[in-house]
């Protein structure tokens, strides 16, 4: 009888799809199977596994970009280049260690190609004893590194005309009005230690804001704080919280934040609703109200689902109110169970469709030069469009200072977060 099923879905394959011990045997012959084919074919067929053979007195094995690179620096010698480097072709590095004299593995990070051309008993003549392990290679870290033993000859650096440390240092950087910057002022105002996650709110680490202190991988934030509660006990009240942003909260917060309520713990778990994946390019995601395609789609309420884990007390703040923020985080950290802060009309100022200028009563701001005493607050929320002049001088009310910060206006939003923080009421809005 013809299958009910549409096609794709045929039950006869289940053995290969469900890997429970009976059928994982079997299909551990097929693998096996195939990467034996595998290697034949790399050995003959795969074009992106080739052999150069120029000068034969030195031979690089290499692959991908580390390649490229060491071609340009020494294009005259021999390369055994491979596109595949699984399985390895043996019989194409048995006939190069024959036709070369000495043989060089150039790769980035790990001695994978290495160790494994080692371990089929050839003499690698330099590899990782010479090139560094540690960041990516450039042809000038492969000339460094390999010119003296190859040629013989040291490396000469070509002179610059702009050395690198004297180019204008631009930081990654949150953007200008973005409503991460408050909340992570405010987390390191309170002194918290904050277990962070993976999002743009990640560069809270950097100074001045240096407001997050781990950060492992999607949901780990959420977990962390609430082991460190466990491991600290009563000590830890009051002064640790997680951070992460709510598509990293619907991709992997909420099963640790189920954990902290079941396992009674106490963290606080902020979730910065941003309305959009904003890190990795703007993403829709399930509590956007919209479909990756943009078509309108059902909206998760994040003050609902964490209800529905069992947290009790959900609070939501507006991160651009800086000293209310503060409050409810104070408040909500010194508590002896586990709750969620949820920000709110706080949009990443990328997503055009959430209007995240309108709130903002004011385009931009300046600085009133007549009373800035030139304390350098306003720096540490680290806002782009703030810089720092130094020149001597005094205010209006004659207190001597030893520069004044500007706000670019053309970058300038008109957040007000500088407004709030600056004691000396000395940033006014543009006319
Ligand atoms: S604008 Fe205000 S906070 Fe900034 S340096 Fe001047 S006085 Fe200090
Ligand atoms: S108002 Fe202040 S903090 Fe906000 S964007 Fe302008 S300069 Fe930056």
């Amino acid at each position: 009888m013809e299958s009910p099923l549409p096609r794709g879905l045929d039950p006869k394959e289940t053995p290969k799809h469900v890997m429970v011990p009976m059928y994982a045997r079997i299909r551990r012959v097929a693998v096996e199977e195939r990467m034996a084919k595998l290697a034949a074919y790399g050995e003959t067929e795969l074009p992106y596994n080739s052999m150069e053979i120029k000068d034969p007195s030195v031979g690089f094995i290499s692959s991908g970009v580390s390649y490229l690179y060491t071609r340009e620096v020494f294009p005259q010698y021999s390369f055994l280049k491979l596109g595949m480097v699984w399985p390895l072709p043996r019989k194409m590095i048995a006939e190069f260690f024959k036709t070369v004299k000495k043989v060089v593995g150039v790769e980035e990070l790990d001695p994978f190609l290495e160790t494994e051309i080692r371990a089929m008993g050839y003499r690698v003549w330099h590899g990782k004893d010479l090139i560094p392990a540690i960041g990516e290679l450039s042809p000038v870290i492969i000339e460094q590194s390999l010119k003296k033993a190859v040629e013989g000859r040291r490396y000469q650096a070509p002179k610059m005309r702009i050395r690198p440390e004297d180019l204008p240092k631009r930081p990654p950087n949150l953007c200008a009005g973005c409503s991460h910057r408050p909340l992570f002022y405010a987390l390191k105002k309170l002194g918290l230690f904050v277990f962070g996650d993976i999002g743009c709110y990640a560069l809270a680490v950097a100074p001045p804001l240096s407001a997050m202190h781990a950060s492992t991988c999607m949901g780990a934030g959420v977990g962390g704080a609430y082991g460190a509660g466990k491991a600290l006990g009563k000590e830890g009240l009051g002064k640790i919280c997680a951070v992460l942003g709510d598509s990293t909260f619907l991709h992997g917060g909420i099963g640790p934040l189920m954990d902290a309520v079941y396992n009674k713990g106490y963290s606080t778990t902020i979730i910065l609703d941003n309305r959009i994946t904003a890190m990795t390019g703007q993403q829709e995601h399930p509590g956007t109200g919209y479909t990756i395609q943009g078509e309108p789609a059902s909206t998760v309420d994040f003050e609902q689902l964490a209800r529905a884990v069992g947290v009790q007390r959900v609070r939501k703040v507006d991160p651009y109110r800086v000293k209310e923020t503060m409050e409810v985080i104070r408040e909500e950290v010194s508590r002896d169970e586990a709750s969620v802060i949820i920000t709110e009309n706080s949009p990443c100022m990328l997503v055009r469709r959430a209007k995240p200028l309108e709130k903002f009563k004011n385009p931009s701001y300046g600085v009133d030069t007549d009373k800035c005493r030139g304390c350098k607050v306003c720096l540490e929320i680290n806002c782009p469009a703030i810089s720092w002049q130094e020149g001597e001088g005094q205010t209006k009310d004659s207190h001597k200072r030893k520069g004044t910060v500007f706000i670019n206006k053309d970058q300038c939003v008109g957040c007000e977060v500088c407004v709030q923080i600056c004691k000396s009421d000395a940033i006014v809005a543009n006319s």
